[in-house]
């Protein structure tokens, strides 16, 4: 609010105060409010229109010279603003992010309030509770050399509630993973935990769906969404897009032609193929947008992902595939091959005169992760993603166990408390492991993860296999997870449940390009927390109350 500090209208003293007005001060204003006189307005500023003749100006406290200035075009380095933080926060877009994460979890809370879930909280010093990352530890000063771990999530205690009868729990529960911090991360995270009693996929999914549009259209309208949010397999996700989060709002599919590219006499092509790789292919539409530099960076990337080759056929004109003519297909060296065949491939790929088809050779895991980012690559450079849509879809049907090559063992996809697929259970006593279906789910959005659940095991017998599967010995069952096992063999209801990140989903909606944005202290990518100087070295005596010597 502007305020006139006029001497007619002030004592001496105020008027003194008021003169040696620094910006970030602290100040308290009497006075009365008024239009601004015609032509002074600020269209600009919501109390633009009005402005208050000061009648009495106290200095509440005096401010230093902030380290950068507290507008939201800030350039200043992020690590200074973290170290501020507190002044970072003063920044308008930052107090909006801060009230746009509020209004979500406000609308949360009255959303499963609405839908008979209780909010119960679960302690943060517990057992270790694996989700697939390392434990955060906490020593134990009553019990020396014993130690408590960070839940990475309430996994266990929320399905605990499920045998204790609540039917519909839910929490928003800070998470906590000691990983390498890749990309976007925080060592501390925040998910909405939720688990319900007697449902299956559906049940679980149509819930998260009314919720996610719900947040979309009441909070963030400016955004589209379109319901009900589209289902795809795992599967399916793969084949089409090479991701298990493929972004929705542009096509730019993918297809196997690995049999067309059997009937070449490309050399590459059979040397994948005799390793058992595959060929896929991805039509760009309208080639019009892609320079010859385009090309060249694609077939770097092609080259630093380890994979086959990439090649290329160019189709020109206008028109369905079905009309190219010899002269108007334009194939890579080394792919020479009759039109027929060229109207074959384009047509599996989904091409039309004028695009271009991508071909890419490798091992399917490099194929689709190459494809995968060729696709964010090409939708960004021909900006075919729409910012104002959000392209919600579930993925189903994610395969039980991955086999982790470093470590010679199989993993769950998700987590040990994953149920299979129904009729699929005799699979868990063969050899193909790699292609038993599990009840997973995700909800993706825009190609990001917003959230992964799963129906879960009920039963003890089941679950003792799984663990079997993953390589757990029966003590080591026995000693980590005796407790839920146990739990089980007392008349444990079927339940399912999910946990939306919603760090990630606040950024979304608020079109911020990092986690840190919308997390009011959050910590920088090699963990550290810049205000505070967090982690930090303890006093002797704090660690020999604990009976912990450091070694290095
Ligand atoms: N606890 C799981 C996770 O944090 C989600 C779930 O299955 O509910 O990924």
């Amino acid at each position: 609010m502007q305020v006139v500090l006029n001497p007619e209208h002030l004592s001496q003293a105020d008027y003194d105060v008021a003169e040696r007005l620094r910006s970030e001060w602290c100040v308290q204003v009497t006075g009365t409010v008024r239009k601004r006189p015609e032509g002074s307005e600020n269209p600009a500023l919501a109390t633009g229109d009005v402005e208050v003749m000061a009648e009495s100006v106290t200095a509440l406290n005096q401010s230093l010279t902030p380290p950068f200035y507290i507008t939201d075009d800030v350039h200043a380095d992020e690590s200074l603003r973290l170290r501020y933080r507190y002044l970072d926060l003063r920044r308008p877009a930052m107090q909006e992010n801060l009230r746009l994460r509020h209004q979500v979890v406000k609308y949360i809370r009255d959303y499963l309030d609405g839908h008979g879930f209780l909010e119960i909280e679960t302690p943060i010093l517990i057992k270790s509770t694996p989700e697939g990352a390392r434990d955060f530890l906490v020593p134990s000063r009553m019990q020396p050399g014993s130690f408590y771990a960070l839940p990475q999530s309430p996994q266990q205690l929320k399905q605990l509630l499920m045998v204790s009868g609540v039917e519909r729990y839910f929490q928003i529960a800070r998470c906590f993973r000691d990983e390498d911090l890749r990309a976007d991360r925080q060592p501390e995270f925040t998910q909405l935990d939720l688990e319900m009693s007697f449902v299956n996929e559906s049940d679980v999914l149509t819930l998260i769906e009314g919720l996610y549009a719900g947040i979309v259209r009441e909070l963030t309208p400016k955004f589209k969404v379109k319901t009900p949010f589209p289902y795809l397999t795992y599967a399916d996700a793969m084949a089409r897009y090479g991701s298990d989060k493929p972004d929705l709002r542009y096509g730019l599919e993918m297809a196997d032609v690995s049999d067309l590219a059997a009937e070449t006499e490309f050399r590459v092509f059979h040397g994948i193929l005799d390793r058992g790789g595959i060929i896929k292919a991805m039509a760009v539409p309208g080639q019009g947008g892609l320079s010859g530099s385009d090309m060249r960076r694609m077939e770097e990337v092609a080259k630093e992902f380890g994979a086959g080759g990439m090649s290329h056929v160019r189709l020109t004109g206008e028109g369905p595939a079905g009309t190219l003519a010899e002269e108007d297909a334009l194939l890579s060296p080394g792919l020479r091959m009759p039109i027929e065949w060229v109207i074959r491939l384009a047509e599996r790929a989904g091409a039309n005169r004028g695009d271009l088809i991508i071909l890419m050779a490798g091992s399917p895991k490099l194929a689709n992760q190459w494809l995968a980012s060729m696709r964010s690559y090409l939708a960004e450079r021909l900006e075919l993603a729409d910012p104002h849509t959000l392209a919600f879809a579930f993925v189903t049907d994610f395969p039980m166990f991955e086999w982790d090559d470093d470590a010679h063992r199989w993993d769950s996809t998700h987590h040990p408390f994953t149920a299979p697929a129904s009729g699929h259970e005799e699979m868990l006593d063969g050899d193909d492991l790699a292609n038993i279906p599990s009840r997973a789910y995700d909800l993706v959005c825009n190609g990001s993860e917003l959230a992964s659940g799963s129906i879960r095991i009920h039963q003890r017998e089941l679950q003792e296999k799984i663990f079997g599967i993953l390589g757990y010995t029966p003590e080591q069952v026995q000693e980590r997870f005796g407790h839920i096992l146990e739990a089980f063999d007392y008349g444990a209801p079927p339940h399912g449940g999910i946990a939306p990140g919603i760090d990630r989903l606040v950024a979304i909606l608020a079109g911020a390009d990092s986690l840190r944005e919308v997390i009011a202290f959050p910590k920088t990518q090699s963990g550290s927390d810049l205000l505070f100087g967090a982690p930090a070295a303890v006093d002797f005596s704090q660690l020999k109350d604990l009976g912990i010597r450091t070694v290095e």
